[in-house]
């Protein structure tokens, strides 16, 4: 009855390239805030002051933002390139995320341009995370069903923080899934999936009857199955990236209306697609789910500037369609700072 994952994915998502969107970047925190943060962070302080590796920018501090969705060794980018990037986005903690204890590579012909997407197993994660405390946080994944949970569990006594990401051509709501749900109650973490339609985490539209049993499990949706059902007109579930008018109500607005254990996760082009394809409708989304959405980047590259850098694209996008700076600090900041009580 072993189901193992024999259709290797990519990490994140294609590597296509959306158009360059949102140039106006928002304003700066108060003096206040600033002043209470630095108060609250000495730690932080310090660390730009002595330059000790993994403290962040002292220019960000201001501002903190958190990554809920890297990778580690992510197409080969070494830690150097990755602390850069992150630094170059802004972002003051990032959770980096394995698939499983595989390294996970393309097959050929299916790459991103460049090469071979891949991404850091959980040990590369833990690692990473235990080198640069309190910059980095290590997520705890499997997709060798039915054996997942042991792996899991023993990154998850390591410090995992998040149980993710959930990469597998498996049902949301077969047993081996719930024995993950039911390890992420018992150590009291939130698990990320990657809903694709087809090929990860099947059965979306019954995904209400997990969130039911298990309140206690706060789960975070991301990628293109998740998003593209922001729509409730969307009828074409291989459409992996569609474009136009939102319909407001779509499955993926009613679970983060009717499930307060229901998060989304804007990483990706998925999330940027969903950000920036009807403004009008996201401004309302982002309102109307403002405790409920946050920031991730999910993108290869080295750089971290908003010409070159998918994740850039998504903070200037989140910080152009916010309504209010509050809900833009929300998002990039106070609500994954509270789920996973870091940062
Ligand atoms: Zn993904
Ligand atoms: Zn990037």
């Amino acid at each position: 009855m072993r189901t193992q994952q024999k259709n290797k994915g990519q990490v994140c998502e294609a590597g296509e390239q959306l158009s360059s969107m949102g140039k106006t970047w928002g304003d700066h925190e108060t003096m206040t805030s600033r002043r209470k943060f630095l108060a609250g962070t000495g730690l932080l302080v310090l660390g730009a002051a002595l330059k000790i590796k993994g403290a962040p920018a002292t220019d960000h501090a201001s501002s903190p933002v958190i990554d809920i969705h890297q990778h580690a060794d992510y197409n080969g980018r070494s830690v150097e390139s990755l602390l850069h990037h992150q630094r170059a986005m802004g972002v003051t903690a990032s959770i980096v995320l394995p698939v499983g204890r595989q390294a996970l590579a393309l097959p050929p012909g299916s790459a991103a341009k460049g090469g071979r997407p891949i991404a850091g197993d959980n040990d590369a994660c833990y690692r990473i995370a235990k080198e640069y405390p309190k910059t980095f946080y290590a997520g705890a994944s499997e997709l060798d069903f039915p054996d997942a949970a042991p792996e899991i569990e023993k990154y998850l006594k390591l410090g995992a923080v998040v149980i993710g990401e959930l990469k597998a051509k498996v049902e949301c709501d077969s047993a081996e899934m719930q024995q993950v749900y039911q390890l992420a109650q018992s150590y009291d973490v939130p698990v990320l999936m990657h809903w694709q339609h087809g090929e990860f985490n099947l059965g979306l539209e019954r995904f209400h009857k997990m969130l039911e049993k298990y309140p206690r499990v706060n789960f975070i949706g991301h990628a293109q199955t998740w998003w593209a059902n922001i729509d409730n007109e969307n009828k074409d579930q291989t459409e992996m990236y569609p474009k136009g008018k939102v319909f407001a109500g779509g499955l993926t607005d009613r679970l983060l209306s009717d499930y307060p254990n229901m998060y989304g996760d804007l990483s990706s082009n998925s999330g940027l697609n969903a950000l920036t394809r009807d403004e009008e409708h996201i401004r309302q989304f982002l309102t109307r789910h403002q405790d409920k959405l946050m920031f991730g980047s999910d993108c290869a590259d080295t750089d971290g500037s908003i010409d070159a850098c998918l994740g850039a694209k998504i903070i200037a996008s989140v910080r152009r369609l916010s309504a209010t700076k509050k809900i833009e600090r929300k998002v990039l900041y106070e609500n994954a700072k509270k789920l996973f009580r870091i940062g």
